[in-house]
């Protein structure tokens, strides 16, 4: 192997072409018309226009990459995360074209992307899944019925779904009907697949999930787990690895459990077994056929790039430890850095980034894919980087997080760096106590109109009090300058008329 097209954009495109330059090969990036001058087509050797901005006519288009990756006479197409990355007539196409794709085979990819059939594979392998069924509802009665049996709260999800699209939490009996005709359309209208099944919604779980990888000569391995509980509308937003609740027993059997599902489907490459947590207990959640965006903990605690591992599985080589062999180092956090307005139901935010200062000094990593001038629009996903930290301890690394945060200056677009800071300063986050509640159960995190109405009740307090001491002065208050007397700072006066009619 000596060149890879990176079919993709942003901080995953920028991460595959330093794996490629430190391995030696070639790389090739795409890009769409929104993207030029982006940092990944500055980083890579050759760059490629695919076409205009929408996803669906430049990093979706199939048939322009394949025609790119031959015209670059690459070796190896790598598909990131997101985009075509789990799409196996993609796989298929590349294979075709006699070139190697960077990941499992196309029935691998198939198996696992449709949640029966991989619930289905997973309890013949001995993995225990979510309680619920493993086979597509046929109607609403079904679904009553099942969900009757099962009890309720319920969740229903679509067999092809994907990022949290796709699912509906059922409470009770009254609502089954209408909530399986409405999953089945949101399920036909997303993914072109309108199965839906049923599993029994667990109250209070964790996510944590199993870090794999797998070569050509049989060999799998894990690398230990990640907990993204903090997560918001079923979307990671903190992750970390090791996850505060594991022992090293769990730890294990979770290990063994994923290595079996990876087993059973002849796994190559990275690959990510999800599992929900409650009490103790463990489920098969589903299995990710790529590289995940929280791949990087895994790598600060095991020293194993992954990235770099994909590309040399895929050329062919040998996994060279043995389970005994993988061990882990100290506690890693990962931010996820978006243009979402947490203050504003993370709202996306458009912008020219005007100002963008990276944390530096011990510990800290930085995985961008934006530069000061660039610009950020709604055509993509809203994540610009990633920071991560890693220390000896839990507690070392919150802080260090922390301090990491406060460094981080972006101007230009708005941003969840104000979040995240809060997030490093909860109580309950400290402590480890994590659950994919945790932001229910904090609103405040998010809710920044009750910070805004905090400040405003705080103003009204310090206004108030300033006019009461006014009052007890000799001299009569006045408002603004004007010569002697007691003054009130004009924000008094501001205050009162904005607040009037409140
Ligand atoms: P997707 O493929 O759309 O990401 P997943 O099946 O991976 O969907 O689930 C995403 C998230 O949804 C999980 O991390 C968890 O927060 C929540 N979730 C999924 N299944 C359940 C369940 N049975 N009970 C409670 N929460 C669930």
């Amino acid at each position: 192997m000596h060149s890879v097209l990176i079919a993709n954009r942003g901080e995953i495109a920028v991460r595959i072409i330093r794996a490629c330059r430190e391995l030696g090969l070639r790389s090739v990036a795409v890009y769409s018309e929104a993207d030029r001058g982006a940092p990944h087509v500055l980083m890579a050797d050759e760059a490629y226009l695919l076409g205009p901005a929408p996803s669906a006519e430049s990093y979706l288009r199939m048939d322009r990459i394949v025609e790119v990756a031959k015209r670059a006479g690459v070796d190896a197409v790598h598909p990131g995360y997101g985009f075509l990355a789990e799409r196996a007539p993609f796989a298929r196409a590349i294979r075709a074209a006699g070139l190697t794709f960077v990941g499992p085979t196309p029935e691998t990819i198939d198996a696992m992307g449709d949640k029966t059939e991989a619930r289905r594979r997973m309890e013949a392998a001995g993995v225990p899944i979510v309680p619920g069924i493993t086979e597509a509802l046929v109607d609403a009665r079904e679904a009553e019925q099942v969900a009757g049996e099962m009890g309720y709260p319920v969740l229903l999800k679509a067999s092809a779904g994907g990022g949290g699209k796709g699912m509906r939490v059922v409470e009770g009996p009254d609502g089954i009907r209408r909530a399986f005709e409405a999953a089945v359309r949101e399920a036909e209208a997303a993914f072109g697949d309108g199965a839906v099944y049923v599993e029994k919604y667990l109250d209070r779980p964790r996510h944590i999930e199993i870090q794999l990888l797998g070569d050509s000569h049989g060999n799998v391995v894990h690398l230990g787990e990640r907990e993204c509980s903090i997560q918001r509308r079923h979307q990671k937003l903190v992750e970390e690895a090791p996850s505060p609740i594991l022992d090293a027993g769990t730890r294990a059997a979770m290990g063994e459990a994923a290595v079996r599902a990876a087993q059973a489907v002849d796994y190559e490459g990275a690959g990510t077994v999800e599992f929900l947590w409650q009490d103790g207990a463990f489920y098969f959640l589903e299995m990710n056929t790529r590289i995940q965006v929280e791949h990087p903990v895994t790598e600060l605690i095991t020293g194993i790039d992954l990235v770099q591992w994909q590309l040399r599985v895929a050329a062919g080589e040998a996994l060279p430890w043995s389970q005994e062999e993988i061990t882990f180092r100290g506690h890693a956090i990962e931010c996820r850095i978006t243009s979402e307005n947490p203050d504003e139901g993370f709202l996306p935010s458009t912008g020219r980034i005007r100002h963008l200062e990276i944390p530096g000094g011990p510990g800290v990593r930085w995985d961008g894919g934006i530069a000061s001038g660039g610009e950020v629009g709604l055509h993509y996903d809203p994540l610009l980087g990633k920071l991560i930290v890693h220390a000896p301890t839990r507690t070392e690394a919150v802080r260090r997080m922390a301090r990491a945060l406060e460094e981080f200056v972006l101007e230009g677009v708005e941003s969840c760096v104000a979040f995240h800071r809060r997030v490093m300063a909860e109580p309950q986050f400290i402590a480890g106590d994590l659950s994919i509640r945790y932001l229910e159960e904090h609103p405040e995190l998010t809710r920044g109109e009750d910070s805004a109405e905090d400040s405003r009740r705080v103003t009204a307090v310090i206004a108030a009090l300033l006019e009461e001491e006014h009052r007890h002065s000799l001299r009569p208050p006045r408002i603004g300058g004007g010569n002697g007397g007691a003054v009130l700072p004009p924000w008094v006066s501001a205050f009162r008329s904005s607040n009037r009619g409140r």
